[in-house]
């Protein structure tokens, strides 16, 4: 090291506090980046890769980037999933003796980003801290352009952390390192996602963090979690973050649970084939004006309330504003020009606010009268209550009104922000500097008259300062001796005289002052800015709810929505519901609207057959969706619902993506049905699609049976299951809570017509075979398929099971029921067919006869293998896979 020259030895100490990111290490105008820094940066950033002379016998690798555009190439390094340390230059270098010092002054990670143009607007960007604590694991969010802080802890179990964790679905997280190592391994997340290990922060310190009594009454694993977040912030940004400073602590039952899987296939903020946010229920609901309105509304989406009297004021506001519609519209143009103020108010807290933020700031809380005035009028008592003593911050306005010019530079160092009148000793400076333009226009003037030169003119250069130019072929009229020669060109010389100078020397000063003073009198007022964040945060809240109300308000106005009652007791009820989102992606085509009852006295479970494509998972998840909507306080797509409080909403609706796997997906699915068996409450909704489509019919459909069983004896929800076993329709005689519903079809001829409408009893086929029909298997196939059938048409179902009576030992009642289930002689063949073994062809088949072959050896094979094909056996899915691997061997 010590070869090293010592430029290169500061770098290699800074870079050792910052050995997990990239290092932009200021040098005059550049970020440059040295050794494997520079080799990687190069081949991320796409920048040309060069050497420097470090001291050592071969160069340094080094790449780097312009100061002034290396934000750009600090957003790229970030959004790729990297962290990002600015190194810059601490001390001026013209008063430093050998090297300037240099310091790391923020590290950028993905879950820290506070520059607008890695953010995307609509969306928080939150960064999640975990700890462990004595049997509990604390969570703590923030997203830092927001300010916005959460607490939570759940009991320890890793499953409940990460279903808390995928709220928030953050960037990056950080916390104990063996819990680190468990999340990695989790894989269920929906980004790239990045994990630190970190210590919680010294107590002491994180007590400086936060006002007094913040901190009080929080538990053991929320404190930790809070300081372990906090410390994380306060290394990498290295400055006082006077915006987070409120914590919001809650319990994770306070809400509805949704589990990765179900917000997934739900499909509440993207839609799984594309994770695009159109065709989700946020891309529905979202009709906010402002961001921190399209943020809340995201979140209120993630968090379904469990309090009736909440959700019942939520649903007062939505439903004035649903009624009155000019009360709406009013609304929604007082929101409109309101900029994101809770990023704005980060911004200020942070320190790189400029003139622009701050005068949209202005604008924007101009709006909070109107706005206030509109919401006191009105019949809400919810929206009324939200802005009584509204505080407007008219003060913070009109203070950056007086000190702000109308139209601000971006840059707060050049000068150009403050208002004329604003700074009497600013005035007299912009006096000084105009006055000394004006003596300058009349000395030229004067040297023109004198000279006879009428070509002379006075200019300006930042090496020479102010000049008199006389081009070369007028030289000779100037007198001589006032005249001092400063530079030469082509056919022009530069003078200047003593006047000059001391006039320059008074205009630079002045502008130099000027500059300085107008940035500190900015500085002055930003400053002043941060001591009433709190209160720019609280008005950012109210504008941010009522924008989410009047969004709730206004599609459910236009999509003709209704009311939910909300029920306390455990009745569901809805009559001619609809999938919002499907709806609204319909071109034309009516949406057949279908009813739910899931009563206690009565059924609250439905086994639901019918034909693939018939519209049996699109009904499940609307009865989800009108749960949800209704708890977030929105009107539902539903002539009338009764909707009681849902405590948590487990689906296992296969997406296309999953049905592939064979037998993980079985795995897959039966690790979800596990977790139901444990999580689920009286109070919850299960939502199966295809329940033991995973594995042989035989086997698929007893753990079916078994699972329905256990769900109507031990877990008493409300359940909606469908699945392609007809033949489990006796179920309805044995458990008298589940009914039996299929969707309706048409058939004439070969033709079966979707009527999508949901009536009592069970289908008489599963149309399996339609389905291979409609995927286009030759007609060979589906002819051999419907003899088959005819001739496993008497294959019994199994016989019910009894209620267990310890709904501990159910579970594996379950699995012993399904292992020692004997399957009736037409099933018997499944567990062997349906796998795709029927590939490993037997070794004595290849040393039959070759000589007797007519056909080809391959089309002999398959031929073999479709005569072993069990049809029956399979799945519409299984079948498709065996003629897509078939294919695949062609
Ligand atoms: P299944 O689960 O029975 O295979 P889906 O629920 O996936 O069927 O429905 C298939 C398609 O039918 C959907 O993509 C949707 O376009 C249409 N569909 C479903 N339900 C309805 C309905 N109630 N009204 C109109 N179209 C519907």
């Amino acid at each position: 090291m010590s070869t090293y020259t010592p430029m290169i030895q500061q770098y290699l100490a800074v870079k050792e506090q910052a050995k997990d990111a990239f290092l932009f290490f200021r040098l005059g105008d550049f970020y440059e980046m040295f050794f494997d820094d520079a080799i990687n940066a190069s081949r991320e950033l796409e920048i040309t890769l060069t050497g420097r002379d470090g001291g050592t016998d071969h160069k340094i690798p080094m790449c780097g980037v312009p100061h002034h555009s290396a934000e750009n190439y600090i957003s790229r390094l970030v959004e790729k999933g990297y962290k990002v340390a600015v190194c810059e230059q601490v001390e001026d270098p013209a008063a430093s003796k050998g090297v300037v010092r240099r310091e790391i002054v923020r590290i950028i990670t993905p879950g820290t980003v506070m520059e607008t143009k890695s953010l995307e607007g609509k969306t928080n960007n939150f960064i999640v801290s975990v700890v462990n604590a004595n049997g509990m694991l604390g969570l703590s969010a923030c997203d830092l352009s927001t300010g916005e802080l959460y607490v939570t802890s759940v009991p320890e179990q890793l499953e409940a952390l990460i279903d808390e964790i995928n709220v928030y679905q953050p960037a990056e997280i950080v916390g104990d390192s063996d819990l680190m190592d468990e999340l990695q391994g989790a894989a269920v997340w929906n980004r790239q996602l990045m994990l630190t290990a970190r210590e919680p922060m010294e107590q002491d310190k994180l007590q400086q963090h936060f006002k007094p009594g913040e901190l009080d009454g929080l538990s053991e694993a929320r404190l930790l979690a809070v300081s372990v977040l906090t410390g994380y912030l306060d290394e990498t940004q290295k400055r006082s973050l006077g915006h987070v400073q409120t914590i919001s602590s809650y319990e994770p039952n306070q809400y509805m649970i949704l589990d990765h899987y179900t917000r997934r296939n739900l499909e509440l903020t993207e839609t799984v084939r594309d994770r695009s946010k159109k065709g989700s229920l946020l891309w529905l609901l979202d009709r906010t004006q402002t961001s921190m309105g399209a943020r809340m509304l995201r979140r209120w989406i993630d968090k379904p309330l469990l309090s009736k009297s909440v959700i019942d004021a939520r649903l007062d506001a939505v439903e004035e504003l649903y009624r009155n519609l000019i009360l709406r519209e009013d609304i929604r143009s007082e929101l409109q020009p309101i900029y994101d103020l809770e990023r704005l108010v980060g911004r200020v807290a942070f320190g790189s606010a400029n003139g622009r933020d701050l005068n949209a700031l202005k604008s924007s809380l101009r709006r909070i009268p109107g706005l206030a005035a509109l919401c006191g009028q009105s019949g809400s008592e919810m929206l009324r209550a939200l802005v009584a003593g509204v505080d407007d911050c008219a003060d913070l306005a009109d203070m950056i009104d007086t000190v702000i010019v109308e139209e601000p530079p971006v840059t707060i160092r050049e000068g150009g922000l403050i208002r004329a009148g604003y700074d009497a000793y600013l005035d007299q400076l912009r006096e000084a500097s105009t006055n000394g333009k004006r003596w300058l226009a009349e000395l030229e003037r004067q040297e023109r008259e004198a000279t006879g030169i009428k070509s002379l003119k006075i200019g300006y250069n930042k090496v020479f300062g102010y000049f008199l130019e006389v081009s070369k072929s007028n030289l000779s009229m100037l007198p001589e001796g006032r005249y001092e020669r400063k530079q030469t060109l082509a056919n022009a010389e530069r003078f200047v005289t003593p006047e000059l100078k001391e006039k320059e020397r008074l205009i630079l000063e002045a502008e130099d002052k000027m500059v300085d003073l107008e940035y500190e009198k900015f500085i002055e007022l930003r400053d002043h800015l941060s001591l009433h964040l709190h209160r720019l945060q609280r008005a950012a809240v109210i504008i941010a709810e009522i924008d989410a109300y009047q969004s709730l308000a206004h599609v459910s106005a236009e999509r003709r929505f209704s009311r939910p009652q909300i029920n306390e007791a455990y009745d569901l009820q809805i009559e001619d519901g609809r999938h919002p989102v499907v709806e609204a992606m319909m071109d034309g085509t009516p949406f057949i609207a279908n009813g739910t009852s899931l009563r206690k006295g009565d059924q609250w479970m439905l086994l639901i057959t019918g034909p693939n494509m018939a519209g049996k998972s699109t009904y499940m998840r609307q009865v989800a969706l009108i749960c949800i909507m209704a708890q977030i306080g929105c009107f539902v797509p539903a002539k009338s619902a009764v909707i009681p409080l849902i405590d948590r909403i487990f689906t296992r609706i296969g997406a296309a993506d999953d049905l592939i796997g064979g037998q993980s997906t079985f795995m897959v699915e039966m690790k979800d049905i596990q977790i139901m068996t444990e999580k689920a409450s009286a109070s919850s909704l299960v939502i199966i699609d295809e329940l033991g489509r995973g594995t042989s019919t035989g086997e698929g459909m007893a753990i079916a049976q078994a699972v329905i069983e256990y769900v109507h004896h031990h877990i008493g929800c409300k359940a909606l299951v469908s699945t392609h076993f007809h033949e489990l329709a006796h179920l309805e005689d044995s458990l008298p809570a589940l009914a039996n519903a299929r969707m309706a079809v048409e058939e004439s001829g070969d033709n079966v017509t979707f009527l999508r409408k949901l009536i009592s009893g069970a289908a008489s086929t599963s149309y399996g075979i339609y389905c291979a029909q409609l995927a286009g298997l030759p007609q060979s196939i589906i002819g051999r398929a419907y003899e088959l059938l005819d001739g496993a048409e008497h294959a019994s179902p199994p016989a019910p099971i009894q209620a267990a009576g310890n709904p501990a030992s159910s579970i594996e009642a379950v699995a012993e029921t399904a292992a020692s289930y004997e399957p009736t002689a037409a099933l018997s063949a499944s567990a062997t067919v349906v796998q795709l073994s029927i590939f490993d062809e037997p070794a004595h088949a290849a040393t039959q006869d070759q000589s007797k072959r007519k056909v080809s050896p391959k089309a002999e094979l398959l031929a073999e293998q479709l005569r072993k094909l069990d049809l029956f056996n399979l799945t519409p899915m299984q079948a498709m896979q065996w003629l897509n691997d078939m294919k695949s061997k062609l």
